[in-house]
Order: C-alpha cells, then structure tokens, then sequence
C-alpha cells in the first residue's frame, strides 16, 4: 500500500473553503479524511466538539505544541489553531489521503516538511464579493469583519507558494476543478506504483 497523499486547502476567511471542503467529501471519490484541528477559539452554535473541532484551552494547546504533537500550528484572529501529527501520520501511512483546511502560516509550514504536500489556495471573485459573504452568514462582528478582510490581503499574497490557485466564483465549478486536480494526482500516484512494481 503506498503513502497517502497530503492535500491542503487555504483561502481568506469567507472564500467557501469550508463549503468546498464538505462538497468534496459528498460523493468521495479520492478517499479523503478531513483531519480535526485542535482550537482555542470559542465553540460556535452548530458547532460540534470532536467533529468541528477539537476545543481545547491556550494552556493544554501550548502543552501539545511543546510535546511535539503538532504537525503544525499557527495564531489566527488571536486563537491558536493546530492539526495533530499522530493522527495525520497514520492515515497516511495507511494510504489514506488526508485533507487540512487551514491557513497559510501552517500551511507553509506542511510544505516545508512535506514538499510532496498538495497546496490548493481558493480566491475569492471579488474583494466586495468576500466582504458580502462574511455580512451574509453573520458570524462575526463588523469590527472582527475588517479584521479578517485584513487578513485576507497577506493571505492572498502566500498564493503563489501554493501549487494550485481556484476562484470561488460558482460554487460546483470551483469543487469539480478541485476535485479533478485531486483526482489527478491520486491517479498519477497510482500509475507510478504500478510502474514501479512493474518487471521489464
Ligand atoms: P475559523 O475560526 O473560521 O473556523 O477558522 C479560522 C481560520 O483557521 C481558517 O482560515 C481555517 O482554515 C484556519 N484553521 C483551521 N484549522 C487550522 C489548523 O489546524 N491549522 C491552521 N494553521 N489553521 C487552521
């Protein structure tokens, strides 16, 4: 069995990575994970502990970061946000393909490690665009809005260190063209193992 393959998808808060992200685990046809990342932020309403996150205090996040349990981590609107290495690690080894939505700290982080890492970064249409969508589902306050948007700027330009950059302009378009590169890559894999495991 080979390795599994790392993807991760990045993009400004408000781009639809999370929409994206569970779009592509519908109807999966590249044997994805969607790996759990460890947070300090609040819970949200419809938020699930375990399944959205595993919500946890600035004290024990520090305290995995020392134990080395991270496979990376970064600070994002002044909470601390992490993917566990363990469990990461075996679904891998397992040949599983295991996808991380986070943002560009840790994702640079993952391609530094793990240069064979996929970087997927979604865009949105229109910095207007964004603005609305972040209003729209009325998650954060206009100060936290500004915030995000600002953040969205040095976002965006850690694009070009990814491999792939889509547009979020119509939803379905964005995840079949995800989903192709993907599927690219897993077919590819699997054609150079068979070259591999070939006699000549
Ligand atoms: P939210 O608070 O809206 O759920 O997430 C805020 C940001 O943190 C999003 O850009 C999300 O992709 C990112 N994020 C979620 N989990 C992780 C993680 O484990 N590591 C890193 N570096 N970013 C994460």
């Amino acid at each position: 069995m080979s390795r599994g393959i790392l993807f991760v998808i990045s993009g400004p808060s408000g781009t639809g990575k999370g929409t994206i992200c569970a779009e592509l685990l519908k109807n999966d046809k590249n044997n994805l994970y969607l790996s759990v990342s460890s947070t300090t932020r609040e819970i949200r309403s419809g938020e699930v502990d375990g399944e959205t996150y595993n919500y946890t205090t600035v004290e024990n996040f520090k305290q995995m970061i020392e134990n080395g349990e991270m496979l990376e981590y970064a600070m994002y609107s002044g909470n601390y946000y992490g993917t566990p290495k363990k469990t990461v690690e075996a679904l891998l080894q397992e040949g599983r393909n295991v996808l991380l939505e986070i943002e560009p700290q840790g994702a640079l982080q993952v391609k530094k490690m793990s240069p064979e890492a996929v970087l997927i970064f979604i865009v949105p249409p229109s910095m207007q665009v964004l603005k609305q969508r972040l209003e729209d589902r009325g998650r954060e306050t206009e100060e936290q809005i500004i915030e995000r948007l600002e953040a969205a700027k040095w976002e965006m330009e850690q694009s070009p260190k990814y491999n792939h950059i889509f547009v979020n302009d119509d939803l379905l378009e964005c995840v079949r063209e995800v989903e192709e590169t993907m599927r690219d890559k897993v077919i590819k894999r699997d054609l150079v193992d068979k070259l591999l495991a070939e006699k000549y």
